[in-house]
């Protein structure tokens, strides 16, 4: 199976990444599609990451982040606004330095 190489997300038929879809309304995508208009090493794992912190009381991103799940867009699809994911990728990104990413987790396994 073939993943995309930005947000690792398996590819459709036609080899395209779902993630590459516009947003609606110019700001809500799956976790795919907000992961294609942040960072090169920020995947739809790591958005999915960021709202499972999102909804944690003891996290610092506690309420940075809300999980959508617009009608008639699929079932149980999740949107995340793109407004507030990218301060969130700004927050992760200076201060604690990709922490919770997975490419760098490899780094410091090795
Ligand atoms: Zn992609």
């Amino acid at each position: 199976m073939n993943r995309c190489a930005h947000c690792r997300t398996k590819l459709n038929a036609s080899g395209q990444c779902p993630g590459e879809q516009p947003l609606i309304r110019d700001r809500w995508g799956t976790a795919a599609q907000i992961a294609h208009r942040l960072g090169r090493d920020i995947t739809a794992k790591t958005v999915h990451d960021w709202l499972t912190r999102a909804a944690d009381p003891k996290d610092r991103l506690y309420g940075l982040l809300d999980r959508r799940n617009l009608p008639g867009r699929g079932r149980g699809a999740t949107y995340v606004d793109l407004l507030q994911a990218a301060p969130v990728e700004r927050m992760t990104r200076t201060s604690t330095r990709g922490a919770h990413r997975q490419l760098d987790v490899a780094v410091v396994a090795a």
